[in-house]
């Protein structure tokens, strides 16, 4: 009994860390207005209109080939389909749900409806999402 209890508490710790490290991606729902009211906030132009293309060279001076969360390799400059034609929507590649810049999403911090929240299929960490930032700041 109490050899568990001393293996527990140093379970608890580590866990405890890895907790706090893991951050969920943002997603904007349908329930969103189209308000406009986050696209300037976002601090690395991960949010576009519905129906507008993006890339991962815009709003930053990333140059050559990135390669996406998918392993694929593209063209900074390559246009890619809008995820929503209906709606505002964040491009995961580009999202690091502000880590870097500001203490919490910023387009959560803004948008008047709520629909900026995490996606609990897409848990990164900390130290991922610093690397993401260093990568499309260069
Ligand atoms: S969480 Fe931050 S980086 Fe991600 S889309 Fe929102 S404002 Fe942009
Ligand atoms: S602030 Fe909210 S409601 Fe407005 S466009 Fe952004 S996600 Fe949609």
């Amino acid at each position: 009994m109490y050899i568990n209890l001393i293996n527990l508490i140093n379970l608890y710790q580590p866990l405890k860390t890895a907790c706090k490290r893991k951050k969920m991606a943002i997603i904007i729902t349908d329930e969103c207005i189209n308000c406009g009211a986050c696209e300037p906030e976002c601090p690395n132009n991960a949010i576009y209109e519905g129906g507008v293309e993006w890339a991962i060279s815009d709003g930053n001076t990333v140059k050559g080939e990135y390669e996406l969360e998918d392993g694929t390799v593209v063209p900074v400059s390559k246009k890619n389909s809008p995820v929503s034609n209906d709606f505002y929507y964040i491009v995961p590649d580009k999202c690091t749900e502000c880590v870097g810049f500001h203490e919490e999403p910023q387009c959560a911090a803004v948008c008047p409806v709520d629909c900026c929240v995490p996606d609990p299929d897409r848990v990164e960490s900390k130290e991922f999402l610093l690397e993401r930032k260093a990568r499309l700041h260069l």
